[in-house]
């Protein structure tokens, strides 16, 4: 029997509105779809692309059933909402990727046994039932080691760094002081890793996979900084990570854009860092440097239809722009010097609020080189590291913004 193909005019339904479900509507609008997006922020910007807005709480029993009645797929931006609800909406609508995965991924303890089960490779880890068990879980792993919540974390937070026993007391008092039922914590070796690599595995409806190369991505304090496409890893370490992207994929068992970060230790070996059941930061160079988008892909495969093409066009080197950072590309001189800039693409996410740490934007450079690519956002990197802190947290970023529609 052929799958069902929801074709343009459908309504799509994302879970999360932050800059991940605007990209995605953007792609679904493109495409001639409609979006409900369901967020509870009325600032978050996927709100703005939506032909749906819908701005409860997502434990919303009445939303929930309107949501449901207004979609005809569903797919989800980010790993922390609530498993249930995306099970309900399982039952009565295609959502990609599934609820199961959804479940397991957003439990950091959960996702490493499972790849640990899969024979995939992961750093040695321990489990954190009650800040007591820090100290015996520290022994199995010994130093250096990061101490991560289970559950709720993104771009590093949630994470403390244990470099020697002089942090171990510091750290307990902190789990202590945040404990709350049922909350329980990984604590992982903290990898030496020469780099950090990430490989987005498109996942389609028939389990047929392909991936996009392997992208190199520099953090700074936990937080993405630049991503470097494609990968400078030789050949066959790069086509290791994609097989193993692969493996770690088909394992979850459902379509979806998946992301597999790994740790690259000057030995060779690899490592899975986690995985995003979702386009991701270290992707949005696909954007401009592909034939297909992952955001697109994403909405293909929510669609039940053919997965797009996955080749790098030309080399990419994408700089993150964080708090505000933003302004020194936004306003002055700074924008009309990055528009000067050959390659140079800026993307803004609408959000309105600077926020230390919160991503405002990004700017893809393109090149016939990678090493072009890569010296141009460096110029870039250093130009906003040099800037004088004059735009305060709280500002606003001048972007356009109209009021969600409550449907
Ligand atoms: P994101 O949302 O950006 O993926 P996150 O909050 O899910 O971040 P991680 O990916 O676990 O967090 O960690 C963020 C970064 O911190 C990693 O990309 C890496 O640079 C560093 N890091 C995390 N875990 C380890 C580890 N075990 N060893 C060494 N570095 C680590
Ligand atoms: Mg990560």
């Amino acid at each position: 029997m052929k799958a069902q193909i929801l074709e343009p005019g459908a309504v799509l339904g994302v879970l999360g509105g932050g800059q991940l479900g605007a990209m995605f509507a953007g792609a679904a609008r493109r495409l001639g779809y409609r979006v409900a997006v369901w967020d509870p922020d009325r600032d978050a910007p996927a709100h703005q692309l939506a032909a749906y807005s819908f701005t409860a709480p997502f434990l919303d029993v009445e939303t929930r059933d309107r949501f449901s009645q207004t979609v005809h797929a569903v797919t989800y931006e980010w790993e922390n909402i609530p498993a249930d609800l995306c099970e309900w909406l399982e039952r009565r609508h295609p959502v990609r990727p599934s609820g199961f995965v959804l479940r397991i991924i957003q439990d950091r303890i959960q996702q490493k046994q499972f790849l640990e089960g899969h024979n995939l490779p992961v750093a040695p880890f321990a489990v954190i039932e009650s800040p007591d068990q820090l100290p015996e879980a520290i022994r199995s792993i010994g130093f250096p080691a990061l101490c991560k919540t289970a559950r709720s974390g993104y771009d590093g937070k949630g994470q403390w760094f244990i470099q020697d026993p002089s942090d171990v007391a510091q750290v307990s008092r902190e789990l202590y002081a945040c404990t709350r039922d049922g909350q329980r914590w990984i604590l992982e070796q903290a990898v030496t890793f020469e780099r950090e690599v990430s490989v987005l595995v498109v996942s389609g409806p028939n389990g047929n996979c392909r991936t996009y190369p392997p992208v190199d991505n520099r953090h700074e304090r936990g937080i993405l900084r630049l991503t470097l496409a494609p990968t400078s890893l030789p050949v066959e370490t790069a086509a290791n990570a994609s097989h193993l992207a692969v493996q770690a994929v088909s394992a979850l068992n459902s379509p979806g854009v998946f992301c597999v970060e790994f740790f690259h230790t000057a030995d060779g070996a690899l490592f899975i860092n986690e995985i995003a059941p979702r386009p991701h930061n270290s992707g949005h160079y696909t954007l401009d440097a592909c034939t297909v988008s992952q955001f697109e892909q994403q909405v293909r495969i929510l669609c039940g239809v053919m997965i797009g093409e996955v080749q790098l066009l030309r080399p990419a080197a994408m700089v993150n722009l964080i708090g505000n950072e933003v302004s020194a590309v936004t306003a002055g001189s700074g924008y009309s010097d990055l528009m000067a800039i050959p390659g140079a693409l800026l993307h803004l996410y609408g959000k309105r609020t600077i926020r230390a740490g919160r991503k405002m934007g990004h700017v893809t450079f393109l090149a016939e080189e990678r090493s072009a690519a890569e010296e141009r956002a460096l110029g870039l990197i250093k130009q906003l590291s040099e800037r004088p802190f004059s735009a305060l947290a709280g500002e606003h970023v001048p972007v356009q913004k109209t009021e969600p529609r409550d449907v």
